[in-house]
């Protein structure tokens, strides 16, 4: 029995460190890919996570196999794929820190995954099913996702969704907002940035625009992350802010993966349906999922960031002296 499988991409970052005394900017390879992170975050976290997706048969997807088997994430369901090469995408700051992305990912080998690569009875002996809206802007990736997140809908597996927004890799901003919807509609759990509260439902303000996909999408337990400011929540009907956590932050990516890896976490410990949580519950787990996010963003790079359970209470019983 596994605690969570995830299915997505596994892509290498190339976060910028610098510049050479040449003044020519200088990247570092790190593991990333959003729903990858989200099971590295929980296996960190001591809980037994698997992953399904596709790499290139190249010496990045071996490397990015070994981060995750490091991890103690299962890869069983990983595949090497010879037709495709391992996807990259290159990270961009801003001098006001906002990040940017270049894909290299034409095609990228985990939009190669199809259903046929999936072994179904792995989703029937998880607690929960993860993945992203990235695995679904091509073919076959975008027919195996729905497929697997289907199956795991139908055999009453909990399903939890990040709709990712990344206009680039799709073929228009209506194509990405239809597969977010097809996401949310099979989600349970979701966690999205104001940015894509916005893009999907056209509403900026966080009790309107949760309120429509609670009621349109029938999403019952729905975070926005908020970057230093913490999330906001909604279980059903009932909504609140948790605060976050004041940090010299450096990097940004990886910390909404780590947020969500972190409310998982606190979830399954809970041991209950999301029909039987409260919303002081949920208060709960965004206070711990600010931290572990708060965490990962005084580091470089997103799953290499994750942190352990002691660095957190650590950081908890620190700040809040
Ligand atoms: P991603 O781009 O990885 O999908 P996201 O936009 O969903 O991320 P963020 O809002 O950047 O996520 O961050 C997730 C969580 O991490 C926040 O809700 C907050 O708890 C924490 N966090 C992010 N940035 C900071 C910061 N600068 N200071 C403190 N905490 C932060």
């Amino acid at each position: 029995m596994y605690d969570i499988i995830a299915l997505g991409e596994l892509l290498i970052d190339f976060t910028p460190l610098g510049m050479t005394a040449a003044g020519r900017p200088y990247f570092e390879q790190n593991p990333g890919g959003a729903p990858a992170n989200v099971a590295a975050c929980l296996a960190r976290l001591g809980k037994k996570a698997s992953f399904i997706g596709k790499v290139g048969d190249d010496s990045f997807g071996k490397y990015l196999d070994g981060v995750l088997k490091g991890y103690g994430v299962d890869t069983t369901g990983l595949i090497f794929d010879p037709n495709g090469n391992t996807t990259l995408a290159f990270i961009h700051l801003s001098e006001q820190g906002e990040r940017s992305f270049s894909f290299y990912r034409r095609p990228g080998a985990d939009t190669l995954l199809t259903i046929q690569d999936i072994d179904l009875s792995r989703i029937e002996r998880s607690r929960v099913f993860h993945f992203g809206s990235l695995s679904m802007t091509d073919n076959p990736s975008r027919m195996a996702t729905l497929m697997a997140a289907e199956h795991a809908r139908k055999k009453g597996i909990p399903l939890s969704f990040d709709p990712n927004l990344r206009l680039p890799l799709w073929s228009s901003p209506v194509k990405a907002r239809d597969m977010m919807i097809v996401g949310l509609q099979l989600a349970s759990i979701v966690k999205v940035s104001e940015e894509e509260l916005e893009f999907i439902t056209g509403i900026q303000d966080y009790e309107e625009g949760t309120r429509f996909i609670y009621e349109t999408y029938g999403v019952p337990l729905i975070f926005v992350t908020l970057g230093e400011r913490g999330c906001f929540y909604r279980i059903r009907t009932e909504t609140g802010i948790s605060r976050g956590y004041s940090v010299q932050s450096i990097d940004t990516t990886g910390a909404g993966d780590a947020f969500l890896g972190a409310v998982l976490l606190k979830w399954l410990d809970k041991g209950v349906e999301i029909n039987q949580l409260s919303a002081n519950d949920v208060a709960h787990f965004c206070d711990f999922a600010n931290a572990v996010g708060a965490i990962v963003t005084t580091k470089m790079g997103g799953m290499s960031s994750l942190p352990d359970l002691e660095e957190i209470e650590s950081f908890i019983s620190r700040t809040s002296d």
